[in-house]
């Protein structure tokens, strides 16, 4: 079976940086749903689509088509005094940003009374060069297509 859309596509996949510093070691399969759903970067549905299983690929994405460039307005500070208890450097902060859109900030650093916050993508800026081969095709069920994500072993758990 070819990879098309409405297939459900298990990969091994190994991603690094620029640096060659290994992201993700592919030892987990992943799977996923094709077809322009979100499940994984466009730059991936490209170098997969019409192939099958056995397939292997290194497919490189600059930021852009990646995780984006850095937006330095996401970098922020907050008084601690205002900070929720629990949350520590590494941790999670949802917030809006200055256009009241919601985001996700990353916790990079707590200063004395100021915590350091940055809602880019942590791999924002990066290019990513992926290491991909297709271990399964199969047609999604109409479940599936409907929820927008793959289910099974490797797929998205309720
Ligand atoms: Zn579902």
């Amino acid at each position: 079976m070819n990879i098309t859309k409405d297939t459900v596509v298990t990969l091994s996949f190994r991603a690094s940086d620029a640096q060659g510093k290994l992201l993700e070691d592919g030892k987990t399969p992943r799977s996923y749903l094709h077809g322009g759903y979100g499940n994984t970067l466009p730059g991936i549905e490209k170098a997969l689509e019409g192939q099958s299983a056995g397939y292997e690929t290194s497919v490189t994405l600059a930021p852009e088509d990646a995780f984006g460039e850095r937006d330095e307005s996401l970098v922020t500070t907050i008084p601690k005094t205002q900070f929720p208890p629990g949350v520590k450097v590494g941790g999670q902060l949802r917030g809006t940003d200055d256009q009241g859109r919601e985001a996700v900030f990353n916790v990079v650093k707590i200063k004395g009374p100021v915590v350091h916050l940055d809602g880019n993508h942590p791999l924002a800026g990066q290019s990513l060069t992926f290491q991909l081969k297709v271990l399964d095709v199969r047609a999604a069920s109409p479940e599936e297509v409907a929820h927008g994500h793959a289910h099974g072993a490797h797929g998205h758990h309720h």
